[in-house]
């Protein structure tokens, strides 16, 4: 059993896992680059499979009285906002799958975490440079040259993962040829917004995932279109709501509305990469986007990064298990299901943006099997996959 963890990143993989091996009786250090904590101005939304587990590190209620309860799931047509497709979610879904679906504005969610795991227990301004595994636990060097040692270091730290070079040495990531605008309105400038739940606008080239946050205080909006030509990943490139606008000429006015009464977007290239054979070297682990960054056509990033977490605390608080044992157990259990995700959520961007007609007219009928088709996604879980699992 590892004793001294470093957690590089700060992200919510990175302090969920943090506060999943405490809990374990680890002593748990966060390093982020960041020189604030702070959140980018957007939503994200967890489904059961990672409420579940939120509520088993005790997190449920903070998280309940901060989000959005998604209550429907929503389909429209992107000309029209005709509604083609409707299923209730709310209790339906906490009683299908035993835990809501969510809306958070990121920066409550980090809150949350914050609050649960000290934000004294975080090291800002520190950038992990270099990882050296030595025969008694790991030195980690930061840019400011400043390092520490640990018995454990796991790499949270996202896409562009400086720890995952060291455990799987350098790759390329792989651009999806769509970026995406992302804002947050309040809800009483979207029409209809009060009444929003999971909300869809399909398109032949675009597309629009909405729904609401912060007790639906506020519309949470990302607009994707495909465009080869656009490759900046930098959440710095803001755009206005006239960008927004004007890429979504031709969408009915719930859409433009929404995107024109944006006060702060930014446009975002859309990455992910190959799956990893390793996610593991001796005492050097990945969690999160470090690990399996994937496109958010599945909405499960995030969550996937919160069920690393709950796996990986698992493991290594076993007493009797050592360290690499408890790594490999972790990968065991961890690797499939974010490869399928990986690649999943490469497929249903291609679902999700069909040319108008027959194409667009078949796709709507299968959302007939939405419920069935995603259940394997929201129905998991984690602790329960673990009692079936060997180290
Ligand atoms: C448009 C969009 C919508 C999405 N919607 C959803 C959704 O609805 N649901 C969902 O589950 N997922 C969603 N995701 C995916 C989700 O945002 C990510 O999967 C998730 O944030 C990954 O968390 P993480 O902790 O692994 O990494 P990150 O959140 O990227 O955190 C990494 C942290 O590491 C720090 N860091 C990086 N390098 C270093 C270094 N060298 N040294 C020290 N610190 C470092 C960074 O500062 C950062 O704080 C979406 C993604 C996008 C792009």
């Amino acid at each position: 059993m590892a004793s001294r963890v470093v957690v590089i990143g700060s992200g919510i993989g990175g302090l969920t896992a943090a506060i999943a091996l405490r809990a374990e009786g680890h002593e748990v250090e966060v390093y982020d680059q960041a020189t604030t904590f702070g959140a980018i101005g957007a939503g994200v939304s967890l489904g059961a499979n990672g409420t579940r587990l939120m509520d088993r590190l005790g997190l449920g209620p903070a998280l309940r009285e901060v989000g959005s309860d998604l209550h429907r799931i929503q389909f429209h047509e992107w000309r029209t906002g005709e509604l083609f497709y409707e299923h209730p979610m709310g209790d339906w879904y906490t009683g299908r799958f035993g835990a809501p679906f969510l809306g958070l504005h990121r920066a409550d969610l980090q809150q949350v975490l914050l609050d649960a795991f000290g934000s004294d227990g975080v090291r800002l301004g520190r950038r992990c440079v270099a990882i050296d595994e030595t025969p008694d636990g790991v030195d980690v060097t930061f840019a400011d040259g400043s390092s520490t040692h640990a018995d454990l270091v796991i790499g949270a730290d996202g896409v562009r993962s400086t720890v995952r070079q060291h455990v799987a040495g350098p790759d390329e990531a792989v651009f999806a040829g769509m970026s995406c605008f992302r804002g947050l309105v309040p809800v009483d400038k979207v029409p209809g917004g009060d009444r929003m739940g999971l909300t869809f606008f399909l398109g032949p080239v675009s597309h629009l995932v909405v729904y609401p946050v912060r007790r639906g205080e506020l519309i949470n909006f990302v607009a994707y279109t495909r465009d080869e030509a656009w490759t900046d990943e930098s959440w710095s490139a803001k755009g206005d709501a006239s960008q927004a606008v004007a890429a979504f000429e031709g969408f009915n006015d719930t859409v433009l509305a929404m995107l024109g009464a944006v006060e702060d977007t930014g446009r975002w290239a859309l990455f992910d990469r190959e799956p990893l054979r390793q996610w593991s070297t001796g005492r050097v682990t990945l969690l999160g986007d470090a690990a399996h960054p994937m496109l958010p056509h599945a909405g499960q990033g995030s969550n996937q990064a919160v069920e690393d977490a709950a796996v990986l605390a698992h493991f290594l608080g076993q007493p009797d298990l050592p360290v690499g044992a408890a790594l490999t157990a972790y990968e065991t259990v961890r690797k499939p299901r974010a490869r399928q995700l990986q690649l999943g959520s490469r497929g249903n961007a291609k679902c999700f943006q069909v040319p108008d007609g027959p194409e667009a007219q078949a796709r709507n009928e299968r959302l007939a099997n939405l419920p069935d088709m995603v259940s394997w996604i929201h129905q998991y879980d984690a602790h329960a996959e673990l009692q079936g699992a060997t180290a």
